[in-house]
């Protein structure tokens, strides 16, 4: 081959706003190193993906979604988001295989040096080796639930223990790190195409060309280490991709277009105090029923602290009356809190100096642009990996506060939170001395991860190295 030749790397995002926006946010780490990058998505996707990828060079390339008839969902729904049941989800998740197909002819047609795919898509090593490219796994998450994940598989811990409620030891990982069977993705009562497709995802990263984790070396270098070179995985950190958003309107546009304008965002947090806000979202995913709503907003106004709450309230309209908020709520609260209704600009929010402190549901994401904010948080996990990043958050790094969920949301019906432990638990997070060391720390590690992306940093040693890799591969 040219030795001049420009490497081309494929990415292709699981259709969910917490998979896409990594993805494209590692999309523009390359594109930034200059690395030809490209995506690969639905119609309905690319206005997220256009939104988000900015002003970076990176080509957006669609492949049709199956018809209604293929898939039993509902017209135009190609993103998670629109998938508000557990049934749909299940559905989303199947119809993926149906993009094989329409994949394959792209590959065939472009022939990228490299796919880049997310674990949701367990059939992509083959369809990429078919061609004879390289297929990387992004799952989006770092190498502590990367480990407990790998680990939980090995050893299956959770088949020796008698009940969903009794604790184990995760084998082989450092750390003391004990969980029960209700805070598995493996769950039995679960679904078993979800089951038997993180069975496959885990097949197809043993065959794949190695793992991308969005994630730096100093954060977790235990855990970094344990995943290489015990569990013997091949892996680049390439993280956090988030900070690949520099300015106020790189980070304001990422994602979804925000349900607030941005100027006005940032004219509230500037009438604030350093520190003194509380930022709660739970995701891109997950809503609450009326009653929590109504506790989550009594423990905010009794902890005192300034806040912006982010509300999504699943299929009913976002502008409707708050009719769940406690009586006379918003005008108690009102230049003290912040309601947003819909999609937030997370991580403008978080990276503004009037904020000190995150509620949140420890997805990955989340909990990684929380670290880069220099945050202590409050750890509400609900599914996925989500209790695994809170145990790294209280028990590893030491720069959270649990509010004492034990499992999955909808496996004992819906664990309530109620308000005085929300109200406690913000108030360890905001004020005194243990919220003055956990954030001394956070920030500690904030720092490390801005020396990590940039020159002689890990991660941007890391992001050499793959492509050195890719290279001699290519050649
Ligand atoms: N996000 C956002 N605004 C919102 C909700 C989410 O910008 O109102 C972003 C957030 O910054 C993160 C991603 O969406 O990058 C959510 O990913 P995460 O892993 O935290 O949770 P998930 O949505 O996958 O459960």
């Amino acid at each position: 081959g040219n030795e001049n030749r420009e490497l081309h790397v494929f990415f292709f995002p699981y259709l969910a706003n917490g998979h896409i926006i990594p993805c494209v946010d590692l999309a523009r780490v390359f594109a930034s190193r200059g690395i030809r990058a490209t995506i690969v998505t639905t119609p309905l996707n690319v206005p997220l993906i256009s939104r988000t990828v900015g002003k970076a060079n990176i080509n957006i390339r669609t492949i049709k979604f199956p018809s209604p008839e293929e898939t039993g969902l509902p017209e135009g729904c190609e993103n998670a988001e629109l998938a508000l049941s557990a049934d749909k989800i299940m559905k989303l998740l199947k119809a993926t295989v149906l993009l094989r197909d329409p994949l394959e002819q792209v590959l065939e047609e472009e022939h990228p040096d490299c796919l880049v795919a997310d674990m949701f898509f367990p059939w992509a090593t083959d369809s990429a080796a078919k061609f004879g490219i390289p297929r990387i796994v992004f799952h989006g998450l770092g190498f502590f639930p990367l480990c407990v994940l790998a680990c939980v598989r090995q050893y299956k811990p959770q088949d020796k223990v008698s009940s969903y409620m009794e604790p184990f030891v995760v084998p082989n990982l450092p750390g003391e790190i004990t969980l029960t069977k209700m805070q598995l993705p493996q769950i039995p009562k679960h679904d078993e195409v979800f089951s038997k497709q993180l069975e496959e995802a885990n097949e197809s990263e043993l065959k794949s060309y190695g793992v991308i984790a969005n994630s730096f070396y100093e954060l977790e270098p235990v855990y970094a280490d344990h995943y290489r070179n015990e569990l013997g995985r091949r892996a680049w950190h390439l993280g956090p991709v988030s900070l690949c958003n520099r300015d106020t309107e790189e980070k304001a546009r990422r994602g979804r277009e925000a349900a607030i304008d941005e100027n006005e965002c940032l004219k509230w947090l500037q009438s604030k105090e350093p520190n003194s806000v509380v930022y709660v979202c739970f995701g891109s995913m997950t809503s609450f029923p009326d009653a929590q709503l109504k506790e989550i907003a009594m423990g905010l106004e009794d902890s005192g602290q300034s806040f912006i709450w982010v509300v999504r309230k699943g299929s009913k309209s976002e502008d409707e009356k708050l009719e769940w908020l406690p009586e006379g709520f918003e005008e108690r609260i009102e230049g003290k809190g912040l309601i947003i209704r819909g999609w937030a600009p997370q991580v403008m929010i978080l990276d503004h100096e009037a904020v000190g402190g995150f509620v949140t549901h420890c997805g990955w994401n989340s909990v990684l642009e929380g670290v880069c904010a220099g945050l202590p948080m409050v750890t509400w996990p609900m599914y996925a990996e989500q209790f695994y990043n809170a145990k790294f958050l209280t028990d590893i790094v030491k720069i959270g506060v649990s509010v004492g969920v034990q499992t999955w949301i909808g496996m004992m019906g819906r664990e309530s939170v109620k308000k005085e432990v929300i109200e406690k638990a913000v108030k360890r997070v905001m004020v005194g001395e243990e919220a003055e060391e956990m954030r001394n720390r956070a920030q500690e590690l904030g720092k490390m991860a801005r020396q990590a992306v940039v020159e002689g940093g890990s991660s941007y040693s890391d992001f050499n190295s793959l492509v050195e890799d890719l290279r001699s591969r290519a050649h």
